[in-house]
């Protein structure tokens, strides 16, 4: 056994420092980003963030809603050969990716739309990505997908950001117990602070020219803002963009002023009991469900998240001087702060 006494940050422990900048206005920055991928030579522009590849947020709907910010979506796994094939054929296409995990399956799945539609994105997710077998899962996609870009994850460290970046994949997932339906610190004791995480994995994979996708763990568009502060490139966000019109949840009304309104979402893990029950008729014998049900409040359609999101990043941007979101981690200093001093819901 051995313990690790470096200090390990989360979201929560940091605040941004501002820094004097000649910038007066939001107006003058700029939230695209142009990247220029290592293993395909592709380049992408847009705002990066990523909607999660959940049931709830991982939809058609949002892929189509977040492309007119310029934003990704990661689809969930479990759309019908046919829809994809007219989701990826159609022009909301280059603003998705197509989800895949270890199975053959899956892969025999890709290789159907692959024949009638362009994947250009790919994803490639397990809850585990330390497993030796999906390393060889990630060599295989990128043999037989040479012009995909292919993000691979999830893990927490920079070693393991190294190997998956040289086995094939352009943009390294992070993340292992942040997510905000995710319960895998308690059921197994395993995880890593992600503000960290990103930091020590962004290190790793821009030392090779690989990017990462910061996974989990942004409650408020000032952990998104973190989040490339530390060194993300992208960033993935599951419950900030539940219960939105564009989700995939069972919503609850309730009566208002003698009219049925809705006023919550249901949202769930993918790991979760309920995601077990719908996919494999249950939790297996050997394992134990890994994420939670919750209900999330219904906020209508997500381009005032959007606007919220994106309009936090902006001002970030102002009090740190950065015009172009690329120069914010260059002009990032975190001060660390108590529980008590971050408080997401106060003044100021
Ligand atoms: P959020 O933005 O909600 O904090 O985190 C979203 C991320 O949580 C997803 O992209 C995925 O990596 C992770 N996640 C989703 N479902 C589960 C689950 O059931 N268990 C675990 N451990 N992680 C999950």
């Amino acid at each position: 056994m051995r313990i690790e006494n470096d200090v390990k940050l989360d979201f929560k422990d940091v605040l941004i420092r501002p820094k004097r900048s000649t910038l007066n206005s939001r107006n003058e920055v700029d939230v695209h980003r142009t990247f220029r991928f290592l293993h395909t030579g592709a380049e992408w522009t847009g705002f990066p963030l990523i909607s999660a590849n959940m049931d709830v947020t991982g939809t058609l709907a949002m892929a189509r809603a977040l492309g007119r910010f310029d934003a990704l979506t990661a689809l969930h796994k479990h759309y019908p050969v046919e829809a994809l094939v007219e989701f990826f054929a159609g022009p909301d296409g280059a603003h998705a990716f197509y989800s895949i995990g270890t199975t053959e399956a899956d892969l025999a799945k890709l290789a159907k739309v692959k024949q009638k539609a362009p994947v250009r994105l790919l994803c490639l997710d397990v809850a585990n990505g330390y497993a030796e077998k999906f390393l060889d899962t990630v060599k295989r996609a990128r043999d037989e997908n040479p012009q995909a870009i292919i993000m691979a994850g999830n893990v927490v460290t920079g070693d393991m950001t190294e190997a998956l970046v040289l086995a094939g994949a352009d943009i390294v997932k992070i993340g292992i117990g942040p997510g905000s339906v995710c319960t895998t610190r308690n059921v197994t004791g395993v995880g890593y602070p992600q503000l960290s995480a990103i930091i020590e994995c962004a290190d790793a994979a821009h030392g090779l020219k690989g990017q990462v996708c910061a996974d989990g763990g942004c409650t408020v568009p000032g952990d998104v803002a973190k989040a490339y502060g530390a060194g993300a490139d992208f960033v993935m966000l599951g419950g900030m963009l539940a219960g939105h019109d564009e989700c995939d949840g069972e919503i609850r009304y309730e009566e208002r002023d003698g009219k049925k309104a809705p006023v919550g979402m249901g949202f769930y893990g993918m790991s979760s009991e309920a995601a077990m029950k719908k996919y494999a008729g249950g939790v297996a014998a050997y394992r134990a469900a890994e994420g939670k049900s919750v209900e999330t409040p219904y906020r209508g359609p997500v381009e005032h998240t959007m606007g919220e999101i994106m309009g936090g990043v902006r001002s970030m941007m102002t009090y740190i001087g950065a015009t172009q979101l690329k120069e914010v981690p260059k002009r990032t200093t975190f001060v660390r702060v108590t529980a008590q001093t971050n408080n997401v819901f106060g003044g100021g």
